[in-house]
């Protein structure tokens, strides 16, 4: 008998449960050793291997949550975007990718990729006409991320995972600002889906981690590479991470309600010249996003207006803070021209769409009306700054 396929809150808190048989301890229990008897398993256990109890264990829960056969965790993000990458290019080979990426991932194809003999086209925009285009017959993988850093722009996931298969290439997607609670790229077709763990499946702003999930085949692939590269995460971090993704159902749907509220009041807002997000209908990709995403997710950027000093602004705010990273329970911003794509030119920066006065907001589970009241508040320090200088 085929057995019912459980809901997200379940999978988050259930599947991969280690049972704890001697104590009967409602949580799993955390197997920290890196040396294990030999016998009785196919590949011996050990922590770069990817195999220990705990390991194994939370690989089945993000392999359940993104609808995947198999799931391995990496020691970052970027761990699990150059393995993946990696263990499907070789000299000679070439990839095609959005230009809109992750900096980091940007900086891994531009300054590593030479050095290996692969080549690389990066596509404007995300119009899947135009990657049909740069395909290649040494094309052997296609990489996208939907949706964006920073100015949320989407990518219709499935018309791109058709080109990939029509081509017999293999389909890459870096799903972490979606999260598998808004965005299961298997069902539209992708093969290899990858996150930065260290956002919504961490949550808390204190784990760094990465995870690929993917069918069994194509991780035969990865796995024979990341053995080698050895980008696994500690059995304690390994654990944290299992416990907070109990909770990511719950926060990433209070992180899509938070967002969609205040997307609309920004976009309302007087001092707002612009809000990237998704949810909008105004936004150029609301349509796809709709049809792909089971929320838009708690990531948005918006422009002040000229007048508003960005920097002030941000300085201004008291209850949301300026952070780096995103995807924590508690409210964050940054200047992207600043922090994440500070290593690229002002030319490419431009070509990406990111002015000066951009500040992405990765909005956090607080009660909504406290966020606004803060924005208020700062938005009101700000101009009496600016009239204050102007009067002496
Ligand atoms: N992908 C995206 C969309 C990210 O935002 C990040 C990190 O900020 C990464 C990948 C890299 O992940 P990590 O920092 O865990 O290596």
């Amino acid at each position: 008998m085929k057995t019912k396929k459980k809901g997200l809150n379940t999978i988050c808190t259930h599947v991969g449960e280690l049972e704890d048989s001697l104590f009967k301890g409602a949580v799993s229990p955390l197997y920290m050793s890196t040396s294990y008897a030999f016998e009785d398993v196919d590949i011996k256990r050990y922590p770069r291997y990817f195999n220990t109890p705990n390991q194994m264990a939370l690989s089945q829960k993000i392999a359940a949550l993104e609808h995947a056969e198999e799931a391995m965790i990496f020691g970052s993000g970027m761990a699990a975007i150059s393995t993946a990458l990696l263990a499907f290019l070789q000299v000679g080979d070439h990839v095609v990718l959005q230009r809109m990426l992750y900096g980091g991932t940007y900086h891994l194809i531009t300054e590593q990729f030479e050095k290996f003999g692969i080549e690389y086209t990066f596509i404007d925009g995300s119009d899947p006409g135009s990657f049909k285009k740069a395909i290649r017959p040494t094309t052997r993988v296609v990489y996208i991320e939907t949706p964006s850093n920073p100015l949320l722009t989407i990518t219709d996931i499935k018309a791109f995972a058709d080109i990939a298969r029509e081509n017999n290439i293999v389909s890459m997607i870096d799903n972490t600002f979606a999260s598998p609670v808004n965005q299961n790229p298997i069902d539209l077709g992708i093969d290899v889906v990858i996150h930065s763990a260290t956002k919504y499946m961490g949550g808390h702003s204190d784990i760094l981690a990465g995870a690929v999930a993917c069918s069994a085949s194509h991780m035969e692939r990865i796995f024979n590479l990341a053995k080698n590269l050895g980008g696994s995460l500690s059995d304690y971090t390994v654990w944290l991470l299992e416990r907070s993704i109990k909770t990511m159902g719950i926060r990433v749907k209070a992180q899509n309600e938070n967002a969609q509220k205040l997307a609309e009041w920004l976009n309302r807002h007087p001092d707002i010249r612009k809000v990237y997000y998704p949810g909008l209908e105004h936004h150029p990709d609301h349509e796809i996003a709709k049809k792909q995403m089971h929320g838009f997710g708690g990531m948005m950027s918006f422009e002040l207006q000229e007048q508003i000093d960005a920097s002030l602004f941000q300085k201004s705010l008291k209850l949301i803070k300026s952070s780096m990273s995103l995807a924590g329970v508690e409210s964050t911003v940054l200047s992207p021209t600043q922090t994440s794509h500070a290593l690229l030119s002002p030319e490419e920066r431009e070509k990406q769409g990111i002015r000066d006065g951009l500040i992405r907001f990765s909005v956090g589970i607080e009660e909504v009306q406290d966020l606004m009241d803060d924005i208020e508040q700062a938005m009101r320090a700000v101009r009496k700054k600016g009239v204050t200088a102007h009067s002496h």
